[in-house]
């Protein structure tokens, strides 16, 4: 992973191969060399001769990077709407906020506790009786009432 300069090898170097007949990675000598690569190794463990595969290289590696960058984009969004959740509840009374459903819980600005999404700030009320709430997870349309 992350090699950029590749050792050179020659005829008669020791090197660290998947041996067919070993079922594993051993210690093998370079037998054949063909360009820069090596093409024929011998396994030190069982004495058997086999090709050495080529090193694997970019298209695990680069898959690997977008998954990062798609994790680290994901966090960052979940970093940003925890924020705007804070800076909602900003100079509110957590303690004030009324459970879902009950009366008169559904008034712009107003805090409400949701047993499953926890305490949300009403956004604005959607006739004829849905409501925008903002939750820590993110704004969700729910029913005025249970
Ligand atoms: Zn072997």
């Amino acid at each position: 992973m992350g090699m950029t300069v590749e050792k050179t090898y020659q005829a008669g170097d020791a090197i660290e191969s998947k041996c067919n007949r070993c079922k594993d990675v051993r210690m093998h000598v370079v037998v054949a060399m063909d360009g820069g690569e090596i093409v024929k190794v011998q396994c030190k463990t069982c004495g058997s001769l086999h090709k050495h595969p080529k090193p694997k290289k970019a298209a695990t590696k680069r898959r690997g990077a977008r998954s990062v960058a798609k994790t680290v984009k994901a966090l960052k969004n979940a970093a940003e709407q925890v924020q705007d959740w804070e800076n909602a509840l900003n100079g509110k009374d957590m303690g004030a906020a009324k459970p879902f459903g009950a009366e008169g819980s559904a008034v712009v600005g107003g805090l409400i506790d949701h047993p499953k999404f926890g305490v949300g700030v009403v956004q604005k009320i959607v006739p004829p009786n849905k409501m925008e709430v903002l939750f820590r997870n993110g704004p969700k349309l729910m029913v005025q009432s249970m």
